[in-house]
């Protein structure tokens, strides 16, 4: 059993930890929290051994109730490889922690790519990562724009790529974020910083993207534009998609209009917290005239990147090959709406 350490348990690291747990070949080791709020309830209450990550504050879940198993360092010590789910920029500071221990390590996309061996998206990218000491899984918007555009490489070729990405405010539960009643070009610079982005996933590729802000929490919405090297029919493009098991094509006669019934419909299946792990490509919207092919796609940028953590988690331990691992990881999340 591979022993993972998560740092960080909020929207992100909370929901690794769940993923790691489900998989037949690893395990939770513990996770390290600053805080004893909510979430660190529900870890004790899940059985995650929880550490604290500033021991200075070990107090402060003493007087919670809460029971602390030891200092981060004992658990950093401990594991095979560390997932560092802490908010952007605290893992560059925790970086010099993991290189102590000499435990691997995995960021995530709020770092910046400078700070690791390779970027990683599991589709695009896994041999990248194998035996990698650093590596950092990149955005939910970065994964869901190479999960699309690594199949249309492959199997027509890519000119040129342009993303309109139009990004929710915040997650459900940051309520300090915004906007609550705009529409904000964000960043207002063009390109946006998300196309040099992908570009850590595919070094060769020509993308353009553009980014706004709306007041919305459930998902972003990609409309995506990309001229392929051959004229290809749009149906040719759904069969392509269809046999991606991280691409969900949303059927016409499901009447999802949107985000909201995308997230209802994760919840009537079951999937814990209404996650979509796989990127929701509405099927209707695949369209091709001449080389360009047009689509909209739903990330879910609290979870998309779950999986790719798992499977980081066997390309840094070289316990699998892509291959195997996309598969183990989806069977045992249930990925494929
Ligand atoms: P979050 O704020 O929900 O969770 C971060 C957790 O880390 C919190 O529990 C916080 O208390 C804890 N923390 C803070 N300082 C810490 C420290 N020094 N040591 C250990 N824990 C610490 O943040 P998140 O949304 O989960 O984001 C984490 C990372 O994932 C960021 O790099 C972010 O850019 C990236 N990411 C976020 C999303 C998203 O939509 N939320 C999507 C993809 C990637």
């Amino acid at each position: 059993m591979i022993k993972v350490a998560i740092n960080g348990y909020g929207t992100i690291g909370k929901r690794v930890a769940d993923a790691v747990r489900a998989q037949p070949d690893m395990e939770v080791l513990g996770v390290a929290k600053t805080r004893p709020n909510f979430e660190a309830e529900t870890a004790i209450d899940k059985g995650f051994p929880l550490y604290a990550a500033i021991e200075e504050r070990e107090d402060q879940f003493a007087a919670a109730g809460l029971d602390i198993a030891g200092p981060v360092a004992e658990l950093v010590d401990a594991a095979d490889i560390v997932v560092d789910a802490t908010p952007s920029g605290i893992g560059a500071e925790n970086k010099s922690l993991y290189e102590e221990y000499d435990t691997p390590a995995l960021y995530q996309g709020g770092e910046d790519a400078a700070l690791v061996d390779t970027s990683f998206n599991a589709r695009s990218n896994f041999e990248d990562a194998v035996d990698a000491d650093h590596v950092r899984v990149v955005s939910c918007n970065t994964t869901g724009l190479s999960r699309a555009i690594a199949p249309l490489r492959e199997a027509f070729g890519v000119e040129k790529v342009r993303a309109t990405l139009v990004r929710r405010g915040g997650d459900p539960g940051q309520t300090s974020r915004g906007p609550i009643n705009d529409i904000l070009p964000d960043p207002v610079t063009i390109p946006s910083h998300h196309g040099p982005d992908v570009e850590t996933i595919f070094d060769d590729l020509d993308i353009d993207t553009l980014g706004m802000k709306v007041p919305a929490t459930l998902m972003h919405m990609h409309s995506l534009n990309v001229t392929l090297e051959e004229a290809v029919d749009a149906a040719e493009v759904r069969d392509l998609f269809g046999d991606e098991s991280r691409l969900f094509l949303i059927p016409k006669h499901m009447s999802i209009d949107g985000s909201g019934k995308l997230k209802e419909y994760a919840l009537d299946a079951g999937r814990p917290r209404g996650d979509i792990w796989e990127n929701a490509v509405w099927e209707e919207s695949i369209s091709t005239v001449g080389r360009d092919l047009y689509l909209f796609q739903g990330i879910h940028q609290e979870s998309d990147v779950v999986p790719e953590n798992v499977d980081a988690i066997r390309a840094v331990t070289g316990s699998a090959d892509a291959e195997e691992s996309i598969r183990t990881t989806n069977e045992a999340l249930g990925i494929g709406l």
